[in-house]
């Protein structure tokens, strides 16, 4: 591993900090905060924190001897010079006289001394750094360090690799830690370094640079040892030639979901996140995987986002998918069932009064094909992943030097269920579609970009369908890093299943379909052109089918239910004259909504509808609105507020009456009107 720092930048940093007041010290601090957060070999997704000991003035002018410390839950990667909480140094340190404190009582002192009252709160790990007398501190969980001291005898080993560091024996992170680290330190002064038994690394100097490039030497030690000391790997890798992961995805994802008690028909679900490469799949192939899958995480902090242990599934065959789901079931049920007789052991050693988390995988190892992290968020998802892949090369290097060994179940669970550690991923309100999948067609366009908005705003993960592929990318990019744009040409089969397939590999799975992709035909039906009608039926019929068909196939897979919603037009119920090439399929869209209705109901799917009218949209466009209105002898203001009710619908309305059916869990074979009121359109 190289050295990152650039004086050039360094200086740069140094010069732009200066003309806000910033201090030369905590620029350079943040400097090479950033290099250690941008490495995932080094740091991941807040795993990791440093600090900083100067002087600043308090908010009556006094000048005080400060502490400044990341904030937890920072990211290291961008963070900046207020994510640094400053807090006042002596009476921290005076904490070390006490025996132990309480988790409330430590944030209560060190918000009460924090120079500024709105900072954030510093790392839990603040009083290690605040015990230190070190000017500059940094703490990582570097991947190539862990798999040295993972091991049984990892102090003999880390005196061996690392020299001149002091060796520090497991402790949950926290006060008690911060207390043995100091006394560790006191009796090696000269020391350059801490190693944290099964949990990461410190390094420390008197500038931003010492501090770090130590670490960076420390970490390059480390990799040198594990290269010279590889065992020549005997592996025998599997005949690979596994079926698609759209095609496994969500057998994998209906397998790890859960009924939800609170409502007949609901689930808890998850979004997927997979992850294959060679590193991966010889570590799938290992004859050895049934006791590494089971020999826990590589640093604490781990287990709140993956769990202690992953789910292993075998590998699946192209031609028995059925086999391969029953017995993916079957495993994640044993999964929970563990995970539940895990937490009740360690709740009543512990005092019998924490809550137990979900108890479905974070992590799913499946032999032959990859992993997949799971999570209620794909974001969430996507940490799993990360750090299941950082396990697995952690895990591979570990074994090829020694043996790779873990905390205690105990020691785990203490974390998973530490309240700080919680504290990191947030006082969460669930919202009513969280880790629910919704595909909506013609995204692009305005009712459907209003109801991928919707929707996303909901908690559902979106993808964005559209035949014009830079529409879709723009309105996905408005509704978040994590939506998925995909052209798609609802008139085309092929173009159908490649999404759909698409869909499945990136999210896991699909729940909820908005099919809405639609165009309008008009004609007189007795005149028209038959070449018309058939374009029209491709579109707003067979269209409609097409983007059914391919969903229907996904949920039934998942075994988890789901939701068919049609935009359907109020055409199909009061046809407009000379509007038949329009609404003729519509109505047929209709009946196609009732059939899956009927045929999927057993399945737990639902289908339902919504009947739109006058909707400034690209169907509805400036000049079509100015052409009727002049025909109707109205204003363009009256002619779409032309209803009972007198008001104009807008592309928002009808997002929300689709939200509407995908969270009315006892209600299918529905059509919803959304006009503003017109009797003739009304159903009956
Ligand atoms: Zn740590």
């Amino acid at each position: 591993m190289k050295s990152g720092w650039v004086d050039r930048d360094a200086e740069a940093m140094v010069a732009d900090g200066a003309k806000v007041g910033i201090d030369p010290d905590l620029s350079l601090r943040t400097y090479t905060t950033r290099l250690l957060g941008r490495d995932p070999k080094l740091v991941l997704h807040g795993g990791g924190n440093t600090s900083l000991k100067t002087k600043m003035r308090d908010l009556h002018g006094t000048e005080v001897e400060v502490l400044r410390v990341k904030a937890s839950g920072a990211d290291m990667a961008s963070i900046e010079p207020a994510g640094f909480p400053a807090l006042r140094l002596e009476p921290m340190r005076k904490l070390r006289a006490l025996a132990t404190i309480g988790d409330e009582e430590l944030l209560g002192i060190e918000r009460a001394n924090l120079i500024e009252p709105r900072a954030p709160n510093p790392s839990v790990e603040v009083m290690l750094h605040a015990f230190l007398p070190h000017k500059f501190v940094d703490h990582t969980h570097a991947t190539a360090v862990l798999s040295v001291i993972d091991q049984p005898h990892g102090e003999e080993i880390s005196a061996e690799v690392f020299g001149n560091m002091a060796f520090v024996p497991y402790l949950m992170p926290g006060f008690g830690l911060a207390k043995k680290a100091i006394e560790v330190f006191e009796r090696a002064p000269s020391c350059e370094g801490l190693i944290l038994s099964k949990h990461g690394f410190v390094t420390f100097g008197e500038t931003a640079r010492e501090a770090y490039e130590r670490m960076i030497a420390f970490v390059s030690r480390a990799e040198d040892f594990i290269a010279r000391n590889r065992k020549s790997a005997a592996a025998s890798p599997s005949a690979r030639r596994p079926p698609p992961v759209a095609e496994v995805a969500p057998i994998v994802r209906g397998a790890c979901s859960q009924k939800d008690d609170r409502s007949d028909g609901a689930w808890r679900r998850l979004v997927l996140d997979f992850r294959s490469s060679d590193a991966v799949l010889d570590f799938l192939d290992s004859k050895d995987l049934p006791r590494l899958s089971d020999a826990g995480v590589v640093t604490p902090d781990h287990t709140i986002r993956t769990k202690n242990w992953p789910l292993v599934l075998n590998a699946p065959a192209p031609a028995r998918m059925g086999e391969f789901t029953q017995s993916a079931r079957e495993k994640a049920q044993e999964f929970t069932k563990r995970y539940g007789d895990y937490f009740a052991r360690h709740n009543k050693r512990a005092g019998g009064n924490k809550r137990e988390l979900d108890p479905l995988p974070r992590v799913v190892l499946v032999r032959g094909l990859g992993l997949f992290g799971l999570g209620r968020t794909k974001e969430d998802a996507v940490i799993a992943a990360d750090i299941a892949e950082v396990w697995v090369e952690c895990l591979r290097d570990a074994e090829a030097i020694g043996r790779f060994e873990s905390i205690s179940e105990a020691d785990m669970f203490d974390c998973e269920y530490w309240p700080l550690e919680q504290a990191k991923l947030g006082a969460r309100k669930e919202p009513p579609l969280l880790g629910q999948v919704a595909a909506i067609t013609g995204a692009g366009g305005a009712i459907g970009a209003a109801t991928a908005k919707c929707f996303a705003a909901a908690g559902a993960e979106v993808a964005l369908l559209d035949v014009d592929r830079t529409a879709a990318r723009e309105q996905a990019n408005a509704v978040g890093a994590h939506a998925l744009a995909l052209a798609c040409d609802v008139t085309d089969g092929g173009s159908v299943s490649a999404a759909f397939e698409k869909i499945a590999e990136h999210f896991g799975g699909v729940d909820i379909v908005v099919s809405n992709a639609g165009a309008a035909w008009q004609g007189r039906i007795g005149e028209v052109d038959e070449d018309i009608l058939h374009k029209s039926f491709e579109l707003n019929f067979y269209g409609h089918q097409r983007v059914a068909q391919a969903a229907v196939r996904i949920m039934r897979v998942q075994g988890t239910g789901g939701c068919l919603l049609f935009n359907v037009s109020k055409q199909a119920v009061n046809p407009g004259p000379n509007f038949g090439p329009y609404g003729i399929p519509k109505a047929a869209a209709l009946a196609l909504m009732r059939q899956y209705a009927l045929d999927y109901g057993a399945d737990g799917i639902r289908a339902n509808a919504v009947n739109a009218d006058r909707i400034r949209s690209g169907l509805l466009t400036p000049q079509m609105i100015a052409s009727r209105a002049e025909a109707r002898g109205v204003s363009e203001k009256d002619y779409m507020t032309g209803n009972l009710l007198g008001r104009e619908v807008a592309a928002e309305d009808v997002a929300q009456a689709f939200l509407h059916q995908a969270l009315a869990l006892k209600t299918t074979a529905d059509v919803t009107t959304v006009d503003g009121g017109n009797i003739a359109a009304a159903m009956r």
